[in-house]
């Protein structure tokens, strides 16, 4: 009887493990259903700058409208399509997907701002990436420019000198590059000289606590002035207090995108925005 005790746990355990699995499994294919079907949608954050309050740009996140009362947060579906193949269609579709609602804001007569689409490590090593932004650029004739690609610190980094020929090929068609979540995986310094880059993203984490935690200060004023000195613009993401603004906005951070500003809106909400030309309070006086 003193055997059994181990055994009825590891019994417990791989049920527990092959539910799991089933989970998983289960929500991949509906993801593949859900894509098959048209259920994603992108919602647009907005990006004012720091200076004038101008809406500079956007930002690209994906949700998946599950069932007409259920949408879903990137949070409950990225992971697992990261993990298979999926997340290289999910992000091609909304790579197309920008191209079209750009060119579609253009002729409309709106005005244009570029939009920063995430591109997961996954799609980087996929040789496709390019092909599908030389079709997608190709059929809505928009300025490559209007498009932004984020990439990830850690997948930049990763396999350094493979992603600075990616980069290269993605610079020559003129699309814009950002890395994301600086500040959260590791940076060679040496790459991100290399990396032919337009812009870099602090990390929430650090903007976060930037008011009462003197270290996080330190980090942001420095990669402010790290970013300058490579002649890229800053974005700071999540910014959501006052305080944390109006340090932002002293140290020369040049671009805000946080709740206190917007949070990410629908698609018919975004374009009223771009209808409206438009202007915003200042970040740094609000
Ligand atoms: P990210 O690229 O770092 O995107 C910023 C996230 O921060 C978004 O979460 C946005 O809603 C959130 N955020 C912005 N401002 C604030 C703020 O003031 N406070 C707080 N608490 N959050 C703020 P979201 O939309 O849930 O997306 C989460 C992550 O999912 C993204 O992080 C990105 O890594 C991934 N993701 C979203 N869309 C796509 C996509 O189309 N493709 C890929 N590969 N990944 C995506
Ligand atoms: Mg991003
Ligand atoms: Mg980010
Ligand atoms: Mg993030």
């Amino acid at each position: 009887r003193a055997k059994a005790q181990p055994r009825a746990s590891f019994q417990f355990w791989s049920s527990a493990i092959n539910t799991r699995m089933h989970d998983r499994l289960a929500l991949e294919m509906a993801l593949r259903q859900g894509l098959r079907e048209g259920q994603f949608v992108l919602y647009y954050q907005p990006q004012f700058d720091f200076q004038d309050g101008r809406l500079v740009g956007m930002e690209a996140l994906m949700r998946w409208q599950r069932t007409p009362a259920q949408l879903v947060q990137p949070g409950g579906f990225i992971e697992v399509a990261e993990e298979s193949d999926l997340i290289v269609d999910l992000g091609a579709w909304a790579l197309r997907e920008v191209a079209r609602q750009q060119a579609d804001w253009l002729r409309a007569g709106h005005r244009a701002v570029p939009v920063g689409v995430n591109v997961s490590a996954r799609q980087c090593l996929n040789r496709d990436l390019v092909q599908v932004l030389r079709l997608a650029l190709g059929e809505t004739g928009i300025p490559p420019a209007l498009l932004r690609l984020e990439i990830t610190e850690t997948t930049a980094m990763t396999d350094a000198d493979q992603v600075i020929g990616l980069l290269c090929e993605l610079r020559a068609l003129g699309v814009g590059l950002s890395v994301d979540d600086f500040g959260t995986g590791y940076s060679s310094l040496a790459y991100l000289k290399r990396f032919p880059l337009d812009e870099l993203k602090i990390d929430r984490a650090f903007v976060q606590d930037l008011a009462t935690d003197s270290h996080d200060a330190a980090i942001v004023r420095a990669t402010i002035v790290l970013a300058h000195g490579l002649g890229l613009k800053v974005v700071a993401e999540g910014v959501e207090t006052e305080a944390q603004s109006r340090f932002l906005a002293e140290h020369g951070c040049d671009t805000a995108q946080g709740f206190l500003f917007s949070r990410p809106l629908p698609l018919a909400a975004v374009t009223r925005l771009l209808q409206r030309g438009e202007l915003a309070p200042p970040p740094a006086s609000r």
